[in-house]
């Protein structure tokens, strides 16, 4: 098979250092700006709004979904509405307990510590956070073996954010010390045409509604990714047309960079055609699958199959994963053989 680069992918939903000038300007600083994710944010402000009454830091709150939905920006907001200071650090960024004790102590009452790839934060470290979150307090071992005493500090009283693509990931002591659990789900194409036009009004990009809808119905559900492609049809339209985003320019620059009109690129068509032309359309379990595409089953879950599964693609069965008759249609592939019909 060809070696794909996943590096590029221009669909891909995580984060790449190129995002970061568009992510800058273009993250929203309130709830009101926040597009989508309605229930998400109904409850967010209610329970801000109740800790602000009560002058009380807000709940540590655990926030989980596929990458790029919005869970860094929702936590930025979250400090901003509730008027106090955002820490951002990340699971794999803090090696050592004593990392993390220094991020603790460093922080003002009710700040907003956010931790993004919680789940994949050391052991070691993740104890230190069970009575910080509790207590509110750190415990510290100062010096050696039998001479080693323990002393117990206290923290301000702060929020943790914690990220994760999926709370099942997470331990469960750690789990259970969250008082809020909030899954984010990938946008529908008309809040992420909303989401293009706002962005497009920032960067002083010229779009039309159908041109705003074409790039969002290519997006996979998600605003990182709908961000990136208004950039790249930006410049197809600059070079190659009037500089306007209409729907026949965003899909002739789309085409070009063999994103079709589902947003599948060719990393979806291979996983989907391997399922069909190796194993008849499925059952296939996610490890056997993950070899065949050399790519790690951890990511076909978190990056590929949500919205695979959301436009009805695929379906996750006990037996493995199957592809849809709605997905060789738009392959324009022919069913063969005997085959389980969804
Ligand atoms: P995550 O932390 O879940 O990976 P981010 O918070 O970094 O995702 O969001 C990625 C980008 O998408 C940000 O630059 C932000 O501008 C945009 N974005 C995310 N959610 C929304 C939203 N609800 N409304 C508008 N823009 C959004």
């Amino acid at each position: 098979m060809e070696e794909m680069d996943y590096e590029n992918r221009i669909v891909a939903p995580e984060y790449t250092y190129r995002d970061e000038e568009i992510d800058v300007s273009l993250r929203p600083k309130t709830l009101d700006e926040y597009i989508g994710q309605d229930k998400v944010k109904d409850n967010l402000s209610i329970y801000i709004r109740a800790a602000a009454m009560r002058h009380e830091a807000l709940d540590h709150v655990l926030l989980y979904g596929p990458p790029g939905l919005g869970k860094t920006t929702l936590s930025g907001i979250i400090a901003n509405e509730l008027g106090v200071n955002f820490r951002v650090t990340s699971g794999p960024a803090i090696e050592k307990a004593g990392d993390l004790a220094a991020i603790l102590s460093s922080l003002s009452e009710g700040d907003v510590l956010f931790i993004d790839e919680i789940h994949r934060m050391p052991r070691a470290v993740e104890e230190i956070l069970y009575p910080a979150m509790e207590d509110f307090s750190l415990d510290i071992i100062l010096g050696k073996g039998p001479s080693a005493q323990s002393i117990r500090l206290n923290l301000p009283h702060f929020t943790l954010i914690g990220a994760t693509t999926r709370s099942g990931q997470l331990t469960a002591p750690l789990r259970d010390r969250f008082g809020v659990l909030l899954r984010l789900e990938l946008y529908t194409p008309e809040q992420l045409a909303q989401i293009v036009t706002r962005s497009a009004g920032i960067l002083g990009i010229e779009i039309d509604k159908s041109g705003a809808l074409e790039v969002a119905s290519r997006s996979r559900g998600t605003p990182r990714i709908a961000n990136r492609l208004l950039k790249r049809v930006r410049d197809i339209a600059q070079i190659e047309f009037d500089g306007i985003i209409t729907e026949e320019v965003a899909m002739k620059a789309l085409e070009r960079f063999e994103i079709d009109e589902l947003g599948l690129d060719d990393f979806d068509r291979t996983m989907l055609k391997t399922i069909i032309n190796n194993y008849n359309g499925g059952p296939v379990g996610l490890e056997t699958l993950a070899a065949a595409i050399g790519e790690e089953s951890i990511t076909i879950e978190d990056v590929y199959e949500p919205y695979l599964m959301q436009i009805g693609f695929l379906v996750r069965t006990s037996r493995g994963r199957c592809v849809t008759d709605a997905a060789y249609n738009h392959l324009g592939i022919k069913k063969t053989g005997q085959q389980t019909i969804f």
